[in-house]
């Protein structure tokens, strides 16, 4: 059956935690994880609610696939309404947390409400306890990991928490597992922050029960395997250089944003590449590189873990920060690096480090230090205001701004709003790199046409896992496209989506479609999950997901004129580079999209649309 048919309820406010059973209807129009917590959410949730109030919910969830055979199987989600962008968040982490919410037998915790006093969630099998966590408060997601299991003499437990980021409600704070895995995007550690909920840790011993065809299983996991060991870029590409094989290949077609999208070609960008960390360091004869790490059932084991130099300007003197620990994956040495004009490969993974430990979104946080220094070069900002120079290309101001973020001290309080609110404040808009609050990743969309499309469509912001055209773009997977061109992209953006949707909401990882396209997720889902999941389904089910999102953000008053990039990418021509002098023209593709979407030109589905997907 592939779910467990058990969901968790904890009313924070009433201190209760109470199962219920897994509405089996849902599941079979939703899938699981990320579709099925959605609709849960807007069945649940005003669309209009603050999201940092206590009527906001926040949802835990796995996927059908998680915690078994299929390789990537650990994934979890977490859905709410985010406050970086008052639109629909849905985030979703590796590591091992997931799987152990399905071994505990979970499919979903819903949380609703706010603790009066800080508390975590302590699950134990069918036992749920919400515990006191007044003595966890202040502390970092490293710390209160190892606390977690030591008050419980289990080193085994699994534990997803937020840090110092989310208690003070960082409007990109993150929920942090495994010590650097983390549901990363939209704000959702500030929503668990806001609801006084520190930690939830899970010792689950039951295994994963009930597939419906467990031989067919066994066959589908081993074929689709079999498809990322014969991958390039699943079996050599991503176990050997990480996301970060990226920065050299994305830099050379001009689309590595540099200096706030100043600039499409970042002259350090092999100083802070995957070859980079790599290379043995003058200092100490080591690369920064340790090892690859794999989350749970992972064949591909993409992770990095890194040890810092310790005579680096940043930890020579802090003993804390020289063990081997997470990163550098491509979008975070892109944010802190490249899209601050930083070569400093040491400084990267030392700002990487307090975002893990104190749960900060690296991608948000590196994007808004960018635009403080934007705001500082043209003299907007100054010394006095931010209490450093914070000129491009200063990893001294990275490594502090990340500090002063991470405990809320200073001006680091003002980069926690995120871009958006921080460009407001000092009257320039426009210079926030964001799509509905939520700042861009690593692709310049002057030089990936579709790219532009996905990220103004995108329902949680601007994202690249939502439609990581990419894949298509630049890597030919599965059919290349012209990266220049803006015909077909309408088509391609949107099965991108669609797609991206079922992947999630199986419990896999995005990263297997380097590899893997939906036939080859198909017969396992099949095999795992009663009821019919044909390749038909399964299209319709990615496609009702991505609507079911659309109407909750519409209803809270998101609309066609918030699928929109900032005036530098459709106005001001990239400079170097293949797609020197182009922009990106997103106003011609949208049009296209609506249409292929079934939507209005408002931007809303139309009747038909939501009657054919079953939303009417
Ligand atoms: S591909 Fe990378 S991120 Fe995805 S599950 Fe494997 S190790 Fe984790």
């Amino acid at each position: 059956m592939g779910w467990n048919r058990k969901v968790l309820r904890v009313n924070l406010a009433e201190g209760t935690c109470t199962p219920e059973p897994l509405n089996m209807q849902w599941a079979d129009e939703y899938l699981g994880s990320r579709g099925l917590a959605t609709k849960y959410l807007v069945s649940e949730t005003d669309p209009k609610v603050d999201p940092l109030s206590p009527d906001n919910k926040m949802i835990m969830a796995t996927g059908p696939l998680t915690g078994t055979m299929a390789s990537t199987g650990g994934r979890y989600t977490v859905v709410t309404k985010g406050p970086l962008t008052g639109a629909i968040a849905c985030s979703n982490s590796g590591g091992f947390f997931g799987a152990e919410m399905k071994f505990a037998g979970w499919d979903m915790v819903i949380f609703e409400g706010r603790s009066p006093t800080p508390v975590y969630l302590f699950i134990e099998n069918e036992r749920a306890e919400l515990r006191d966590a007044s003595y966890l408060w202040g502390r970092s997601c490293w710390e209160t990991e190892e606390s977690i299991r030591a008050q419980h003499q289990d080193p085994l437990i699994r534990v997803s928490s937020i840090g110092r980021a989310g208690e003070n409600q960082v409007m990109f704070a993150c929920i942090v597992n495994d010590l650097h895995r983390a549901a990363g995007r939209s704000g959702v550690g500030a929503v668990m922050g806001s609801k006084n909920l520190k930690a939830v840790a899970i010792r689950g011993t039951k295994g994963v029960s009930g597939i419906r065809d467990f031989p067919g299983f066994v066959r589908a996991t081993s074929e689709a395997k079999k498809v990322l060991a014969g991958n390039p870029v699943t079996s050599e590409g991503l176990p050997k250089f990480g996301t970060q094989v990226l920065m050299n290949v994305i830099n050379e077609m001009g689309a590595l944003p540099t200096r706030n999208h100043r600039d499409v070609q970042f002259e350090d960008a092999s100083k802070i590449s995957a070859e980079a960390m790599h290379e043995k360091r003058p200092s100490d004869g080591k690369p920064q590189l340790v090892t690859n790490a794999a989350c749970f059932g992972c064949t591909i084991a993409c992770g990095r873990i890194s040890a810092i130099d310790k005579t680096h300007f940043t930890v020579k003197n802090n003993p804390k920060y020289w063990g081997a620990s997470g990163g550098l994956e491509y979008e975070a040495a892109w944010a802190l690096g490249a899209a601050n004009g930083v070569g400093d490969l040491e400084a990267l993974q030392y700002a990487n480090l307090l975002c893990n430990e104190q749960g900060m979104d690296p991608i948000s946080f590196g994007a808004t230090v960018g635009a403080a220094m934007e705001l500082y070069e043209t003299g907007v900002l100054t010394k006095e205001r931010i209490g450093l120079d914070a000129p491009f290309g200063s990893a001294e101001a990275l490594a502090k701004l990340a500090e002063m973020t991470a405990t809320g001290e200073g001006f680091g309080k003002e980069i926690g709003l995120g871009s958006k609110r921080l460009c407001e404040k000092y009257g320039h808009p426009e210079l926030s790199m964001s799509v509905k609050g939520q700042e861009f990743p690593a692709y310049d969309s002057r030089g990936i046409q579709g790219m532009g499309l996905a990220y103004a469509t995108s329902n949680r912001g601007a994202c690249h896992l939502r439609g990581y055209t990419v894949a298509s773009e630049v890597l030919g997977v599965p059919v290349k496209t012209d990266p220049h061109v803006i015909e077909g992209k309408a088509e391609l953006v949107k099965a991108f989506q669609d797609a991206t949707a079922v992947f999630d909401s199986a419990g896999i990882c995005v990263f297997t479609s380097f590899a893997w396209t939906l036939a080859d997720v198909q017969p396992q889902i099949a095999a795992a999950c009663d009821g019919d999941w044909s390749m038909d389904k399964l299209a319709t089910v990615g496609e009702r997901i991505w609507n079911v999102e659309r109407q909750f953000n519409n209803a809270a008053g998101l609309g066609a004129q918030d699928d929109n990039l900032p005036p530098r990418l459709t106005s001001e021509p990239a400079k170097s580079g293949p797609a020197k002098g182009m922009v990106n023209r997103l106003a011609e593709m949208l049009p296209e999209y609506y249409g292929v979407r079934g939507w209005t030109a408002e931007g809303t589905p139309t009747p038909e649309t939501l009657s054919r997907l079953g939303l009417s």
